[in-house]
């Protein structure tokens, strides 16, 4: 299964053409600095392909999710490290004035409410800036917000570098050299266990761990004390029933006698789980070593709180593997990135609920959204 998508570098003539270029341009800032520059950097392919063809380009993009935040400082970061560039929060600017191959950027989207009630008014606000759509905001593409969905109803629009390598990349995960290892952690069951369906055809080997482990523990009728556990009502017989999936045999508790490793079956009523334990790690590293293809989302364990170690040395290990790997996942990246082992891997998707989606369903509402022009 592959999704065919309408590619910018198919457009014959873009110089002078104005380009709404939707970025996600959402990176973490701390009191006016930019702590990690991961996004802007794989935004830049597309900005670099639009430049050269003398495109004026205006970036859209939000930051942070209260609608207040401003992306001056990103502004700021890419007028200065990057590219000479006009920021401006005013829609009635015009554009057309900038020269070619040159690059403004409107204020935070999301400071203009009717971007998340995906107002089609906005879509049309935004639309009458330029002449031409093109979506490189891969991990904004499960959102149903008008810069996303609703502006390529009504300009030409196609798709990024960025959304096209994410596409090219996750969808060999759909046909995958085999033995395929899914590696699953995190938390909030409710949001992966349609991967999970859609996965129990396609890997081999399903190993769980993080809090769903809890979860699954907790199906099973093992104690898990105060662990972190989804309640809900998911059904979680496939699981229980199919040795295809392999739960942590040992676990890390943080209970009355301090941080100690025991087997799972054995954990006390007063325990929290926060990791998973050595012995699984072994165990998931002999599976790790006859795959030959790895997808990875969640951490182990609750790295916030310091139990980092598991997800850690399971990240250097699958970065050394001669398997394919292909890891995602807003906070699976951050709790691997001071290892410096981002270009190890195969691929490293930008997206984290949009990845999961992708996932699941093959596509984004977003992607789709390129197709969605009526030609005239
Ligand atoms: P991602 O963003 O990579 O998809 P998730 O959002 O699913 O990952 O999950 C990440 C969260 O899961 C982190 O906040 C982490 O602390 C938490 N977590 C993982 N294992 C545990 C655990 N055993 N107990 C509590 N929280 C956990
Ligand atoms: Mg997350």
């Amino acid at each position: 299964m592959k999704i065919s998508l309408k590619d910018i570098r198919g457009v014959s003539s873009l110089e002078g053409k104005v380009v709404l270029l939707r970025l996600d341009l959402n990176v973490p800032i701390n009191e006016g600095n930019i702590v990690d520059d991961f996004r802007i950097k794989a935004s830049m392919p597309t900005i670099k392909y639009l430049q050269e063809r003398k495109a004026k380009i205006l970036i859209l993009s939000h930051i942070g999710d209260k609608g207040v935040e401003s992306l001056s400082p990103v502004a700021d970061y890419l007028g200065v490290k990057i590219l000479p560039l006009k920021f401006d929060q005013d829609l009635s600017k015009d554009i057309r004035s900038i020269p070619d191959g040159q690059l403004a950027m409107l204020e935070n989207l999301r400071q203009d409410s009717r971007e998340v009630s995906n107002e089609y008014s906005f879509a049309e606000d935004l639309a009458r800036l330029g002449d031409i759509y093109v979506n490189d905001a891969f991990s904004v593409s499960h959102r149903n917000h008008a810069s996303i969905v609703s502006l390529p109803k009504i300009l030409p629009s196609y798709a990024g570098l960025l959304i096209q390598s994410e596409v090219d990349n996750l969808s060999k995960v759909f046909e995958p050299e085999h033995p395929f290892l899914f590696i699953l952690g995190g938390a909030k069951i409710e949001t992966k266990i349609a991967l999970v369906r859609k996965f129990t055809d396609i890997a081999d080997r399903i190993f769980i761990g993080g809090a769903l482990a809890n979860t699954v523990f907790k199906k099973k009728g093992y104690e898990v004390g105060v662990s972190l556990v989804d309640d809900g009502n998911i059904n979680l017989d496939f699981i229980l029933n199919d040795d295809k999936f392999i739960l942590p045999s040992d676990v890390t508790v943080s209970g009355l006698s301090g941080n100690i490793v025991k087997k799972a079956d054995q954990v006390s009523p007063g325990d929290n789980i926060l990791d998973i334990g050595p012995e699984s790690l072994g165990e998931l590293k002999r599976v790790v070593d006859s795959a030959r293809f790895i997808l990875w989302n969640g951490p182990m364990g609750n790295f916030e709180k310091g139990f980092r170690n598991m997800t850690e040395d399971l990240a250097i290990y699958v970065s050394k593997t001669k398997a394919k790997t292909v890891v995602g996942g807003g906070d699976t990246i951050a709790s691997i990135q001071s290892l410096s082992i981002m270009d190890k891997f195969t691929f490293v998707s930008s997206g984290g609920g949009a990845m999961l989606d992708f996932l699941a369903n093959g596509t984004l509402p977003g992607i789709q959204a390129l197709n969605d022009k009526k030609e005239d």
